[in-house]
């Protein structure tokens, strides 16, 4: 392991001081960025503790909820306003990691894990153009069983990790950032990026930007929302396909609809060709395969995970069934 300094931030402004020298990492409960570093994946020489910032959750004036970046993800999927408006958030953080890992990990951290890909992890033996860039890949001729199938690229097929970063691209949530350019907003389905020739980032982020803040919007049918994590075991294990989606039916009526998937790409994908294919159409099974269809048609399956497409498909079917049931 390589030696780092350690310090840390009373509050945001402090921490943008301290996090722009070459080589410095945020650290948030530590859960991911301690293993990285454990395992020579991740070498920083200065750590700047930012669980200091905002660790509150406020409701906002138009009826949303503004999110400190410290909020821890049991906090957040406990919160009153979160379980009955956005439960689909709540559910997603509960269907990650242990009691235990969402007690210690934070919004910022959750946002900016990485991926799970064994190879990026295998530093001894080997080549991934994530962690090493230029350096190859060995997922794409190896065991492919939990990589992506959407939105990948010849140099890399990872996928993201997190459920909470699912239901927070279906909720049209907006990042609140701080650089060295000052502060910005970034919609949140803008902040991963697919993996291109360039899978080292896996953000747009700026080096040394500061998560402060996730906000969601008001999204009043979102309190008709849920999210189903497909995985090898019950609880502990990644998603292999997941589901985020809120639903609003009038009369039979799709009136309007949010779909994300997680375990499928390199980033959150928001299902954007399901949900076409859905407003304003009937709240029929038909009717949400054939959504379903529409959104997979450019999957690309590898060797090992040829089951995900039948398996996200039908889940999303599942899903829409059991909202259109509790719409109705
Ligand atoms: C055994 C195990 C099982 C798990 N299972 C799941 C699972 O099923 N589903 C799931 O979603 N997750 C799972 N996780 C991952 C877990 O959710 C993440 O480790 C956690 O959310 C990271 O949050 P953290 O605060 O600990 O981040 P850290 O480890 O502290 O940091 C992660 C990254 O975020 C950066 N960072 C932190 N805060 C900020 C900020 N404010 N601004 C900018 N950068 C920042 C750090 O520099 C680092 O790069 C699992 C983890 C473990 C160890």
């Amino acid at each position: 392991m390589t030696p780092f300094t350690y310090a840390r931030a009373e509050n945001a402004a402090d921490a943008l001081r301290l996090g722009q020298a070459n080589a410095t990492a945020y650290l948030g409960g530590g859960t991911n960025l301690v293993d990285l570093i454990r395992e020579t994946v991740a070498r920083p020489m200065a750590l700047v503790d930012v669980t200091g910032l905002s660790g509150e959750i406020e409701e906002t004036e138009g009826g949303g909820l503004m999110i400190g970046a410290a909020v821890r993800n049991t906090a957040l999927a406990e919160h009153l306003v979160v379980r009955t408006r956005y439960p689909v958030l709540s559910r997603a953080i509960l269907a990650g990691a242990s009691a235990q890992i969402r007690n210690m990990a934070t919004v910022g951290g959750n946002l900016l894990q990485r991926t799970r890909c064994t190879y990026f992890y295998d530093t001894d033996g080997s080549r991934c153009n994530k962690r090493a860039p230029g350096s190859g890949c060995d997922a794409i001729e190896g065991l492919t069983r939990g990589h992506a199938i959407l939105g990948a690229s010849s140099a890399c097929v990872a996928t993201h990790p997190s459920d909470m970063c699912v239901a927070l691209a279906a909720l049209d949530a907006i990042v609140h950032l701080h650089g060295r350019g000052g502060a910005r907003t970034l919609p949140f389905t803008e902040l991963h990026r697919l993996p291109g020739d360039h899978p080292e980032f896996d953000t747009v982020l700026e080096p040394g930007e500061l998560i402060t803040a996730i906000e969601l919007p008001p999204l009043r049918f979102a309190a008709n929302s849920t999210y189903r994590k497909v995985r090898d075991r019950a609880s502990y294990a990644f998603a292999l396909a997941s589901i985020a989606a809120a639903l609003e039916i009038e009369g039979g009526i799709i009136k309007d609809v949010r779909i994300a998937l997680g375990g499928v790409a390199h980033k959150p994908w928001r299902a954007s060709k399901a949900e076409a294919a859905l407003r304003g159409g009937p709240a029929t099974e038909e009717a949400f395969l054939a959504a379903a269809v529409a959104e997979m048609a450019d999957a690309a399956p590898l060797r090992d995970n040829g089951f995900k497409l039948a398996l996200t498909k039908r889940t999303l079917v599942a899903v829409l069934g059991d909202l259109a049931g509790a719409a109705a």
